[in-house]
């Protein structure tokens, strides 16, 4: 399997679900859907062959590395149609984190605290469907070895 195949895996995972039941969207006027011209999600590795000749968005070098390949971000007008949100929004607010042991475990993104109002619900707050969606997806990707060593290098650098 190659990396684009696993994000296209974890991506059809989170296809219709999302944080709450209801449109979480309601509590925060969109915030996470609220950026500017410069701030963008991480595209996943392969994910930004997706959107070449996109019409709500574009791809911008992030200007660092993840996984051994220049990072990518996704730009994009503030809408999107739901089946072509790339993986980041998709499982945000959640993330991967990594234990101690070798192990991995689904948490809020310490990331989010500024924007998602969902974050001070923890992950038990959210809808359990999703949050096992999300969980699934993650384990979609570390089977990619590409994907896992971005996500290693990920949860690195939002430690430091
Ligand atoms: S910021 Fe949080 S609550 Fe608001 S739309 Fe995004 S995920 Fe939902
Ligand atoms: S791509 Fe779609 S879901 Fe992602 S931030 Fe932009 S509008 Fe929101």
């Amino acid at each position: 399997m190659d990396s684009l195949s696993a994000v296209l895996r974890a991506r059809a995972l989170l296809d219709t679900l999302t944080p709450l039941k209801s449109d979480c969207g309601r509590l925060c006027d969109g915030a996470c859907c609220r950026g500017d011209d410069s701030t963008g999600m991480l595209l996943f590795p392969g994910e930004d062959a997706l959107y070449e000749r996109c019409a709500f968005g574009r791809v911008l070098s992030a200007g660092f590395s993840l996984g051994g390949a220049p990072a990518k971000l996704f730009v994009c007008e503030g809408h999107c149609p739901r089946t072509e949100r790339p993986l980041a929004c998709r499982l945000f607010p959640l993330f991967l984190a990594f234990t101690k042991g070798g192990g991995t475990r689904v948490r809020m993104d310490t990331r989010a605290a500024a924007v998602c109002p969902l974050v001070s619900c923890g992950v038990q707050g959210l809808d359990a469907a999703f949050a096992d969606a999300v969980r699934q997806a993650y384990d979609a990707l570390l089977e990619d070895g590409t994907c896992a060593a971005y996500l290693h290098d990920l949860y690195r650098a939002c430690r430091l």
